[in-house]
């Protein structure tokens, strides 16, 4: 297989991009800017996971002031669902200009099971991508401590971002999670 990788520079799409490397898939890195406060550390990040593991990289960056919010989300911030929808339809469109025809993300949770039948729904709907992309999301199930097994001898854990804010502010649950495991805050 094919496939774009969705590259935010974290720990997630590290043990993403392990795991389908290991597996014999090609993959094509693509880093997505939102303008999100943490972005010059993961673009570094993410160079790094598509130096180890991808045959390209593409960085698409979308000015800060651009930024989608919604009445849920911190104030200035990108709500989750909307982030997952601009990164996927994103992802699509990269995939089809480099003639691949699937994207894998590194997404969790349960939002992933609803967002994959209308990615496809969307793309039907619209006919803006001739061909259909199909969206691979190998840690759907998985917890942040599996993941963390799959690659906790990984040299480029210590080089991953977790924190949203630049520099890592050191007290949010992500940055408490990566003490508590000893994996350096970059
Ligand atoms: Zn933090």
């Amino acid at each position: 297989m094919k496939a774009v990788l969705l590259n935010s520079g974290g720990i997630d799409t590290l043990a993403a991009a392990q795991m389908l490397k290991e597996q014999g898939h090609e993959l094509h890195s693509l880093f997505i800017g939102m303008g999100q406060p943490n972005q010059v550390l993961a673009l570094i990040a993410s160079k790094k996971i598509a130096d180890a593991y991808c045959s390209s990289h593409f960085e698409f960056i979308i000015p800060g002031e651009w930024s989608v919010s919604s009445p849920n989300a911190p104030a200035g911030g990108i709500s989750i669902p909307y982030l997952t929808g601009v990164v996927f339809l994103m992802g699509c469109v990269y995939a089809r200009k480099i003639g691949v025809e699937y994207i894998v993300s590194a997404v969790k949770g349960t939002h992933v099971e609803a967002f994959k039948p209308t990615l496809l729904a969307l793309q039907k709907a619209n006919s803006i991508i001739p061909v259909i992309i199909i969206p691979i999301t190998p840690l759907e199930n998985k917890s942040d401590a599996e993941v963390y097994e799959m690659v906790k001898n990984n040299p480029l854990l210590k080089e991953t971002v977790s924190c949203a804010w630049s520099p890592p502010c050191g007290v949010c649950k992500k940055c408490l999670d990566r003490k508590a495991r000893e994996i350096d805050v970059a």
